[in-house]
């Protein structure tokens, strides 16, 4: 029986996604630029999706753009939206912990001479909304943070954060990487003040290489790519159908069973607490409020890709820090302040919507079952 559990990185599209992205491959396959019917189809098959996406985030489909996934997303983000404001100021604030989407392109802009303020977690491994708050002044041109931080599930505090900037500055350029916890978290984009989301379909049950952008009305970002002006010309070439209607159909159903998936995640969590607190060699390093689909965990003295191929050899798939970081130390659990042994042997879980209790029965038992293992060969 194989055992998935490493959904952060990536979820198995489902079954109505599939179907959806099956159909505009092998009959609705026009271009959606495209004047005649087949063209038609496909712009169809756009707007539903567009639609879709636009009702879960409380907006007008016109403020949303199709990207190749959310490093797309945050690279227009950042870069189009600080091209199109050249005068409005230096300084970029962002969390110390962004997925490296975030924190290179970010990098990349204060190699050119902005200057970066980077907001670390407190000793608690959580981040304080002042702290962002307090960071902003008039030179500040883009704020820009995560929803959810994709190795410790930690919930950034953006539900104060951007109200209280909102009021002081109401022009600033507010961005936030959504990926990890849109559909997951209430977020809407009416009640929230912000100019620029974005999202990604296959942490969401989607195919991979699919995503978006939110750009608010009025809000100018220029394009980082040229071409034929798809995308409001903000991001140029021929729109991928199968995987946008892939995306929309996912994505209305994470909207429509929500509740459920939610309730299963915070019950698989809860689950999977209960058993490791059973295993004193295991330490939780998510917080206990966290976003409840991951939960990090350290077993100090085995090093994190021992324990994971470990785990493979029994068709359990894990992860160690995030896919993204592949095999290097997490810095973002250095970020976190976790020590250098723990972060040595991080393991990340990540549940699904399918994830079942017998599954973290049997990953349970099978991790209790390494750890005595592997401590006796290791010789701790
Ligand atoms: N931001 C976060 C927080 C993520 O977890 C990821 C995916 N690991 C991305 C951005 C990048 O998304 P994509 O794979 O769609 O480019």
């Amino acid at each position: 029986m194989e055992i998935y559990l490493d959904n952060c990185a990536t979820t198995k599209v489902c079954e109505q996604a599939a179907q959806i992205c099956m159909e505009a491959m092998v009959n609705e396959y026009g271009n959606p630029s495209s004047l005649h019917r087949k063209g038609l189809n496909a712009e169809h098959l756009m707007t539903a999706a567009r639609k879709n996406i636009a009702a879960i985030l409380g907006c007008d489909p016109e403020c949303i753009i199709f990207t190749g996934g959310a490093t797309d997303s945050n690279n227009i983000a950042i870069l189009g939206g600080i091209s199109a404001r050249k005068r409005a100021g230096k300084t970029i604030v962002t969390s110390s912990v962004e997925h490296p989407s975030v924190a290179d392109t970010v990098s990349s802009l204060e190699e050119q001479g902005y200057k970066v303020k980077r907001i670390v977690p407190r000793e608690n491994g959580t981040f304080a909304a002042e702290d962002f708050i307090d960071a902003v002044d008039d030179d500040t041109v883009l704020l820009t943070f995560m929803m959810v931080n994709n190795e410790m599930g930690t919930i950034l505090p953006y539900d104060k954060i951007i109200p209280a900037i909102r009021r002081k500055y109401p022009n600033l350029l507010i961005h936030m990487d959504g990926v990890q916890g849109f559909t997951k978290l209430p977020f809407n984009v009416k009640r929230l003040d912000i100019d620029l989301f974005s999202f990604s379909g296959h942490k969401l049950y989607a195919p991979k290489g699919i995503g978006g952008l939110y750009i608010k009305k009025g809000i100018r970002v220029n394009p980082v790519e040229y071409g034929g002006g798809q995308e409001r010309g903000i991001r140029s070439g021929t729109q991928s159908v199968p995987l946008i209607a892939a995306m929309g159909e996912a994505m209305a159903l994470c909207k429509r069973d929500g509740a459920a998936i939610l309730k299963n995640y915070r019950e698989r969590n809860a689950q999977l607490r209960a058993l490791l607190a059973e295993m004193p060699q295991v330490i939780i390093n998510s917080p206990e409020k966290g976003c409840p689909h991951v939960l990090n965990i350290s077993v100090p003295g085995i090093p994190s890709e021992i324990m994971l191929h470990a785990l493979e050899e029994k068709e359990i798939y894990v992860s160690s820090g995030s896919a993204c970081a592949k095999g290097a130390l997490s810095s973002t659990l250095e970020a976190y302040g976790l020590p250098a042994e723990r972060v040595r042997s991080a393991l990340r879980i990540s549940f699904s919507k399918d994830t079942t209790a017998e599954e973290i029965d049997i990953f349970a038992a099978a991790l209790r079952e390494t750890i005595d293992r592997l401590s006796k060969v290791i010789g701790k």
